[in-house]
Formats: C-alpha cells, structure tokens, sequence
C-alpha cells in the first residue's frame, strides 16, 4: 500500500504523533457500506454505488495510486447475504473490502466507535459516507473522534490543487439554500457525507472480485451509553423514504387546499408511487417538509416524476434533475416546468386527478 511520503504539519491529526501519523497514512478513498434490510435480505443501501463511483473517479484524479476501499461496520447480521454484498461493493467501483468486526457494535454509537478506531489505524486520505439517517448519525462522532473536518449533504465532490496539495473539494448548500460552498479540509480523513440520489452510480461492471482483510477495533474501553429497547417504524413517515422511490407523484401550491392534496396523496397510492410536494405546498401546510422536494429538501431520482400545480422554480428542479421522466399537470402553459417536462398537461390539477382516480378505481385498481 502506497505511503503518503511527505505530510503537511497541518494535515496530522493532533492525537497522533507525526510519526505515527506518517505511517498510518495511506493513500485510499473510503466509502462506508451501509448495510440495509430489504424485504428479509441484507444489501447495501442504494447510496453506496453511487458514494463508489464518486470515490473512484476522485481516486482516478487525485493520483493513481489511490485505491477504493468499501468499509464494512454493521450492526446486523449479514452472513447469508456476505458474498452477494461483497460482490455488489467490487461490481460497483471497490479495490478493497475491511470488514470491521466486534460483538461491541450494537447499535450506530459502536459503529462510528469501530470505525473510527479503524481510521485510526488506516487514515484515509478521504472518507466517503451517504447522508442517510445512519450516516448522519456516525458521521459527525467519526469526525469528532479523528479531530478531523465533515462537510454534511454535499451536492458535489471535486478535486482541486491548494499550496501545491491535491484536496478534496467539497460543495453543500449554505444559507439556506441561498448560495453554494466549497469547502476544504485540512485534516485527514477529509469527510464528506453525500444525500442519496445526487450521484450516479457507475453503468459498468467495476471488477467482479479484489482485496479483503478484516479487522477487530480494541473496543475494550468503549462503554455504550445508548441502548435501544425498542424500535418503532412510523409509517406516515415511511413514505418520505423518498430518494428510492421509482415513481413519485408531488404536489404544489397549485393543489391549493388539503382535499385536492388528499386526492393526489390517493392517486399515488392507487399507481404505488411515494408523494411528495414543492416548498409552496410545505409553506401551505399541505404536506409535511420531511416530504418537500428541492434545493432546500430531498433530491429524487425516480423513473417518473409527476408533478401537480408546482411551477417549477430552479430551487425545485435541482431536486428532480436526475428524474428520468418528468410529467407536469399545470394550468398555466407559461409555467417554466411544462417547459421543461416531458408531457405536459395543460389543465386544472383537481380535474385531472379526479379523472385519474376514476378511471384506476374502474379498472380494478383499487
Ligand atoms: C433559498 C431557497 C431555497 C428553496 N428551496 C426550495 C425547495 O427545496 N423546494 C421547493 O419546492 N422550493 C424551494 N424554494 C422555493 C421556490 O423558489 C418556489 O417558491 C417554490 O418551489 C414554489 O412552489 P410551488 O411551485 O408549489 O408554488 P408556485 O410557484 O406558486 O406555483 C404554483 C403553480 O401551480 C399552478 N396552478 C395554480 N392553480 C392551478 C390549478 N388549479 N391546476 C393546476 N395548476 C395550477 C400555477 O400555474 C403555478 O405554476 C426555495 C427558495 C429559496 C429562496
């Protein structure tokens, strides 16, 4: 594994010395396998292709010694699903798996414990981790722990030359959404958490197999304030796992009152489509912000977006940009998303859903 040879003072991490520092520097990109539950089976989160691709194109800019090492830290049991796992992290850009293993990771505060107990034993030169809600939960103790940086729900990662150094340039919505920053660190691991669905995951087969090690953290003086005695899903909320979803039906100002947005909230369950709606709709009290889609929400990338009585304002296409398919029920023909929708349809967003769910109703959807 290739040595960094010489390092910035600034760049060591004050809990280390230099020389330590210097040897357990390596040259890799880390990207955390968030491992999720899916109808009974163990699988990676759809964050984690993408977090790949991203890291190895970083990787194929930043020099070309960088390797891509997915990290493997869960608390659930994967062993029927392990080779299948490991081959969706090669096929999807990885050089190296770790899989970190302790029976002290219970719950995500033993997570970001081990991890960051294994970063210290490998200090990457970035660390890649999706803005889920594990994520964002180990994130910020990993940074913490490695007296490192974290820039949170960035939109964009780049590489850039600053004093002569490559670094990792890290670009997230700032003042509410009011301008963009590009943010370095000058720490190592440079962090960054990613929103799912901003990234596209590679079309390609990466390699089929590659490197393995695994590795046991020295828990031995972590004590686990945090037990979990129980685990409740709330379903309302269940529906603003937005950035999965294959079709989305979203409503916006134009619905105008809570029955219309009921309508449309049936509509999308009728067609299984997830619902969502435009920052004008969240302002009216119509749907929950959990559910708001755009610059200041969740980014979607779905096969099908349909759009009720939003307008599409750049602050709500930015969150939809990736939709492969965009249908846009509005009044107003000068409306600037009917421009930039696939089908347009030229009409009262009520009357189109009423008609919508007659016609699902009559043919035995319901
Ligand atoms: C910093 C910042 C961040 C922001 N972040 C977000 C964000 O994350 N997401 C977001 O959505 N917005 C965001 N906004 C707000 C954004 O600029 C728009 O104001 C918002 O998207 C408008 O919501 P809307 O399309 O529902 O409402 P409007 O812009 O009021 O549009 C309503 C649409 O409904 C149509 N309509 C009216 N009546 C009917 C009818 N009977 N049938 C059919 N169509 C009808 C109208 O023609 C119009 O096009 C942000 C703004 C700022 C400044």
């Amino acid at each position: 594994m290739a040595k960094k040879k010489k390092q910035n003072s600034n760049n060591q991490n004050e809990n280390l010395s230099s020389n330590q520092a210097e040897e357990m520097i390596t040259r890799d990109i880390f990207v955390f396998a968030e491992i999720i539950k899916k109808s009974d089976k163990m699988t990676l989160h759809a964050v984690v292709p993408e977090l790949l691709n991203a890291a190895r194109e970083l990787a194929d800019k930043y020099t070309n010694m960088l390797k891509v090492c997915s990290i493997i830290c869960t608390d659930y049991n994967i062993d029927s699903d392990f080779e299948n796992i490991k081959r969706d992290l090669y096929i999807n850009g990885s050089d190296k798996i770790y899989f970190i293993k302790s029976e002290k990771i219970q719950n995500y505060t033993g997570i970001a414990k081990a991890v960051s107990e294994f970063c210290k034993a490998k200090i990457p030169e970035i660390f890649l981790i999706g803005a889920t809600i594990i994520g964002r939960s180990i994130a910020p103790l990993i940074s913490s722990d490695l007296n490192t940086g974290l820039t949170a729900d960035c939109t964009k990662l780049e590489i850039t030359n600053f004093k002569d150094e490559k670094k990792l340039a890290a670009t997230r919505p700032t003042f509410g959404g009011q301008l963009m920053a590009t943010i370095l660190c000058k720490n190592l691991p440079q962090m960054a958490t990613v929103r799912p669905s901003v990234l596209q995951k590679r079309g390609d087969i990466y390699k089929e197999d590659g490197e393995y090690e695994e590795f046991i953290p020295n828990l031995d003086d972590f004590c686990n304030h945090l037990t979990i005695l129980n685990t409740e899903i709330n379903k309302n909320k269940l529906s603003a796992e937005l950035e999965n979803a294959q079709i989305v039906v979203a409503g916006g100002k134009g619905l105008k009152n809570e029955e219309n947005f009921q309508k449309l909230i049936k509509f999308a369950n009728l067609i299984g489509a997830s619902y969502a709606g435009s920052r004008g709709a969240v302002d009216m009290g119509l749907i929950g912000k959990e559910y708001q889609i755009g610059q200041t929400g969740k980014t979607v990338a779905p096969k099908v977006y349909i759009a009720f009585g939003i307008s599409g304002a750049v602050h709500h296409m930015v969150g939809i940009s990736n939709a492969k398919k965009i249908i846009a029920i509005n009044n107003d023909e000068n409306a600037p998303i009917i421009e930039n929708s696939d089908i347009a349809i030229v009409e009262d967003a009520s009357k189109v859903l009423d008609e919508l769910i007659e016609e699902l109703e009559k043919n035995g959807n319901a």
